[in-house]
């Protein structure tokens, strides 16, 4: 049975993409079984797991439109060694279809159920917005992995998206539970980041990742080679921090 991720933040260019791909590629190093579903019409985590987004046939749309069903939309990161539902700009439209349709909110998981056995984990990237999409995300896991940039800012918007987990919870999908919160991008120099850091660790206890992810060129260059960053430059310090983070979730989720 797999354990279902999804990687949230409604702020955009937390580092959310980044994340989900590295963690897949991370866990993949780690003999894990991964699918990494991609639910942004940006098609961003499809793009870094080195799939070309504008020649496909099939995608997570038309899997959440009842099209087509998981397998036969999934492709293979060679480089990651994970499998991908990929997304594109098409995407943009199921929200609106999907309104229409019975039990809009859990189609993702419906369709996921399919290839439960096939995975130790699936993680989901989700656009930078509560919506239909991001929703669908919340109902289909187990659990949110919350990146965020230790800056002022970043705690403001974290009110919304816990209170929108909490929802969901109480409402929609009752296993839900955040499984942390990750620092990202982060600059040890810099004072503010340190006691947004310091606070986040007072607020939120042992729901911060002990992981911290530094500020590191490389893990942004990787995308544009169409390689997540954890193989692109393995001995970098943010391909490091990804391949601790991967095995901090294998405990973490050994606890759950
Ligand atoms: P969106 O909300 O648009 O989906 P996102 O939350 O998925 O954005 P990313 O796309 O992962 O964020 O990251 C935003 C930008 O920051 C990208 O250019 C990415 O390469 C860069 N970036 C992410 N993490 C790091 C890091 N640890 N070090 C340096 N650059 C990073
Ligand atoms: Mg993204």
């Amino acid at each position: 049975m797999a354990k279902i991720f999804c990687v949230a933040n409604q702020k955009g260019g937390v580092g959310k993409t980044t994340t989900a791909v590295n963690l897949a590629a991370g866990l993949a190093q780690l003999e894990q079984r991964v699918l990494l579903v991609d639910l942004d019409p940006q098609g961003n985590a499809t793009m870094g797991a080195g799939i070309n987004k504008s020649d496909l046939q099939t995608t997570v749309y038309q899997v959440l439109l009842g099209m087509a069903d998981v397998k036969g939309a999934c492709k293979r990161s060679e480089a990651g060694k994970f499998d991908v539902l990929p997304a594109n700009r098409e995407l943009a439209g199921a929200e609106v279809e999907m309104g229409e349709l019975d039990n809009r909110e859990t189609r993702l998981k419906q369709a996921l159920s399919a290839v439960n056995e096939n995975y130790d984990f699936v993680l989901i990237d989700c656009p930078p917005a509560l919506s239909m999409l991001t929703l669908n995300g919340l109902c289909a896991a187990h659990g949110v992995i919350i990146p965020m940039q230790c800056e002022y800012y970043a705690l403001e918007g974290l009110s919304d998206l816990v209170n929108t987990i909490k929802i969901v919870h109480g409402k929609l999908n009752p296993e839900l539970k955040i499984i942390g919160l990750l620092r990202v991008m982060f600059d040890p120099r810099v004072t503010l980041s340190q006691q947004v850091s310091a606070q986040l660790e007072q607020h939120f206890g042992d729901k911060v990742f002990k992981t911290i992810i530094p500020r590191n060129v490389r893990l942004a260059e990787a995308p544009s080679y169409g390689v997540p960053g954890v193989c692109f430059d393995p001995s970098s310090k943010g391909a490091q921090a990804y391949i601790a983070f991967g095995a901090e979730m294998v405990e973490r989720i050994r606890a759950l």
